[in-house]
């Protein structure tokens, strides 16, 4: 059986295919977080994995009892996998890092630090060296950032990924939402929570491959586009207003050439009609667009706030004649 201890730490790995790398993550986490000197567990999520990623996990767990394996029984993705991990995780902080030390664990220490010590419920790992990532994969990232900016708002730090550090307040509020394809990187600037960052330089992949092809990163960039976007849907109004518009230049042009006699019989009529035809078309698509974005948002019922702090759930200070009491009716 688990212990049933609460950990003021937990780490949220998720693994895909990652034989190669755990020996090289254990070695180099394990010090970090013993050096800590608070309770922690280690969350490591085999997400489907068809290498030998589990046995390995299950072996290191019998010399190191902080680290649980969370096995999934297919790859479902590392948004899903990570989803599940904060799911179980139990600590009052929850860290999440990649399985690859492309991330440098020695900072979730510093994240840790600097959480506690200024009361923050989000601590960033913000990258501001990634020149061991390829010039491709820099500039979709440079990208993928500054559109995600304008989508969602300024809070989004550019060049901050998965690795991060979550209060649980952050995390049962992430928890919370409705989303079936949760993008962590964007909801969680999204909460607006207080926040901080911590910088550090991008390494290599210490072992085996990237899991991320292009079509995962192609995946997550409309996943990030359509959770926070219904623009893509008002492109058919924009079409059809083009069209409209070149619609109305056509019929006079045509209306020109028949004067002239310039025209085959018959062409004119049915090259208009094909134009106004299709242009209509994508207008009512348009509309319809424009409703199916109203009920998306609708239906995601994402809450509108959320409370930090309520000076009502504060214990209530009652003067009495000489001695200051604690209402303790009001506490409860
Ligand atoms: N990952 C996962 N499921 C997947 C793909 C990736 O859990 O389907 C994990 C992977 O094991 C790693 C993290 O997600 O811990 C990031 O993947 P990777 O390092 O390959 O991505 P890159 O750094 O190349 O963008
Ligand atoms: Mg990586």
């Amino acid at each position: 059986m688990e212990p049933t201890y609460s950990p003021v730490l937990s780490v949220v790995i998720p693994m895909y295919n990652e034989e190669d790398v755990i020996e090289l993550l254990v070695a180099r986490l394990r010090p970090v977080l013993d050096g800590t000197g608070q309770p922690y567990e280690v969350v490591a999520v085999d997400d489907g994995s068809r290498d030998a990623t589990a046995q390995i996990l299950l072996g290191v767990r019998r010399t190191w009892s902080q680290l649980r394996v969370i096995k999934l029984r297919s790859n479902r993705g590392h948004q899903a996998a990570l989803t599940a991990g904060m799911h179980r995780a139990r600590g009052a902080y929850v860290a999440s890092i990649d399985a690859d030390l492309q991330d440098p664990p020695e900072k979730i220490a510093e994240m840790l630090d600097l959480a506690q010590r200024e009361n923050l419920d989000i601590v960033y790992g913000v990258r501001n060296d990634r020149t061991t990532d390829s010039f491709f994969k820099r500039w979709t990232a440079g990208l993928y950032y500054k559109l995600m900016r304008r989508i969602v708002g300024q809070n989004v730090p550019s060049q901050a990924g998965d690795f991060r550090l979550l209060s649980r307040a952050t995390v049962d509020a992430l928890q919370q939402l409705p989303e079936d394809k949760p993008v962590y990187r964007l909801l969680v600037p999204w909460t607006g929570f207080p926040s901080g960052e911590v910088h550090y330089a991008r390494e290599e992949r210490a072992a085996g491959s990237s899991k991320y092809p292009l079509s995962k990163m192609v995946k997550l960039a409309f996943d990030s586009i359509a959770s926070f976007s219904a623009a893509p849907l008002r492109l058919a109004t924009w079409f059809g207003g083009i069209g409209v518009v070149v619609c109305v230049l056509m019929l006079l042009l045509t209306m020109g050439m028949y004067v002239a006699g310039e025209t085959v019989p018959g062409w004119a009529s049915m090259f208009v009609a094909m134009f106004f035809l299709g242009a209509v078309q994508l207008v009512c698509l348009g509309l319809l667009g424009e409703y199916v974005g109203r009920i998306y948002a609708a239906v995601k019922n994402r809450p509108m706030y959320y409370i930090g702090h309520d000076s009502l759930d504060e214990p209530r200070v009652i003067a009495s004649d000489d001695a200051v009491e604690l209402d303790v009716a009001a506490v409860r």
